[in-house]
């Protein structure tokens, strides 16, 4: 089901709603947000400046730390009296993040999750249990609303009290489930310790998933759990741009559709700020449209993507952006071309002879920059044939420098001997000082 008819529209269609809607909210937040006003004074933008879509390029990006300079509310466009809502957004450091809404703006965000929950398979005849810890955070009221709003039955089950989970579950008939992946996986291996069998004992049909990322190899394990018929879906959003409901996957699972009547998404080439052609990696910015309390030009997410515009089987027109492969602050400059670890560890993954395990290390030699990569072999057999080792190092380079363009020294070492880490892991190593 399509939950609204703006996300079939012709791209000349969207482009005239976003170009309509993006001079009102530039007029409006120059009366109305000083410390935007400042920002637009500085490089010179007036709103009248705005008279073409590519003319949003003008205007200065906004960051994590504008919503930091201006905690709590100095970013909102209206008075609190108006606000209906405010949630927040735990920040791993320093203040969080403090987001509003008007009645106008629950609504907008409310209709944009039914689509994203439409999008993943959601209808109206399902139970929907929602494991996601309600409170400040903007996730389980957003779709918690979202669902209510096409007819579901909502179980606000929250998070934790995981055992209790699945017997509502159980007990209830929940036939679908809103988590973060990793929660869902969690639920699904409980659930298999209690004794019971995930698809035979359950009704989970669908998910949708947020909050964080889902990688292939986590699907993948999902339809393990939950059987090879679950609509296994994610959606992207952030508090600062209202929550969830930015986008989200379709059924034919070929990137997430922008819901974009409301958000304009850009790329950008994170060091220079220059916009990206379709299809290209980048960082991901957006401006939120049509919003009364914290309208927002030109974010920059920091989240890796990229943007396609060529219409989905599904029958939805909207942009489709690729699923979140890094974060900006992560992307290495090798030679003058711009890589993320996550699309060399795409190349690595591919290659069946070695394992989940690399490091890259980067220096620089003779002015030049040089890239070591150094992958776990999966069998250590492999070590006793020097030619097999030669004849693999070399396929690993030639896949990089065809995907990539960068040449690499590889290094195969023996499985377990590179350091394993328990958090997040420290795969690159950048030895090179600035300005030699
Ligand atoms: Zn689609």
């Amino acid at each position: 089901m399509i939950w609204s008819k703006n996300e079939t529209m012709s791209r000349e269609e969207i482009e005239e709603i976003q170009l309509s809607r993006l001079k009102e909210t530039v007029s409006y937040i120059y009366e109305r947000v000083p410390a935007y006003k400042k920002k637009m004074d500085e490089v010179g933008v007036r709103p009248e400046h705005i008279q073409t879509l590519k003319d949003l390029q003008k205007l200065p990006f906004n960051t994590k730390e504008d919503f930091r300079q201006n905690y709590p509310t100095g970013l909102f466009a209206v008075p609190k009296k108006e606000l209906v809502r405010v949630h927040a957004s735990s920040g791993t450091t320093g203040k969080p993040t403090i987001v509003g809404y008007t009645r106008r703006d629950l609504d907008i965000w409310t209709n944009n999750v039914s689509r994203v929950a439409c999008m993943g398979g959601a209808t109206g005849d399902d139970i929907a249990q929602i494991a996601f810890g309600y409170g400040m955070f903007t996730g389980a009221l957003g779709l918690h609303a979202g669902l209510e709003n096409i007819g579901a039955t909502v179980l606000p089950s929250s998070s934790g009290h995981t055992q209790k989970q699945i017997m509502y579950m159980r007990d209830m008939g929940t036939t679908l489930l809103v988590a973060t992946p990793s929660y869902a996986l969690y639920l699904g291996e409980t659930a298999r310790n209690m004794g019971l069998d995930p698809q035979k004992d359950l009704q989970v049909k669908t998910g949708l998933f947020g909050g964080e990322g889902m990688t292939e190899p986590m699907r993948a394990e999902m339809h393990r759990i939950w059987g090879d018929s679950f609509n296994c879906t994610q959606n992207y959003g952030l508090s600062e741009l209202c929550g969830p409901g930015v986008s989200g996957e379709c059924l034919e699972l070929q990137g997430m559709h922008v819901n974009e009547d409301f958000f304009i998404p850009e790329i950008i080439n994170p060091k220079t700020g220059e916009v990206l052609p379709p299809g290209e990696k980048g960082e991901l910015v957006i401006t939120r449209l049509s919003t009364q309390a914290l309208p927002l030009l030109r974010y920059r997410t920091k989240d890796i993507s990229a943007l396609h515009y060529e219409p989905c089987k599904c029958g939805r027109t909207t942009c489709r952006m690729e699923n979140i492969s890094g974060r900006s602050d992560d992307m290495l400059i090798i030679r003058g071309v711009n890589v993320f670890p996550t699309q060399i560890e795409e190349v690595l993954l591919a290659i069946n002879e070695i394992g989940p395990h690399y490091e890259i290390t980067v220096e620089r030699v003779n002015r030049l920059d040089v890239m070591t990569i150094t992958v776990e072999l999966i069998d250590d057999r492999l070590l006793d044939s020097y030619s097999s080792l030669d004849a693999l190092r070399k396929k690993i380079q030639v896949k990089l420098k065809s995907m990539l363009g960068l040449d690499a020294i590889i290094k195969l070492v023996a499985p377990m001997s590179l350091t394993r880490f328990e958090g997040k892991a420290r795969r690159v190593n950048d030895l090179r000082k600035d300005g030699l």
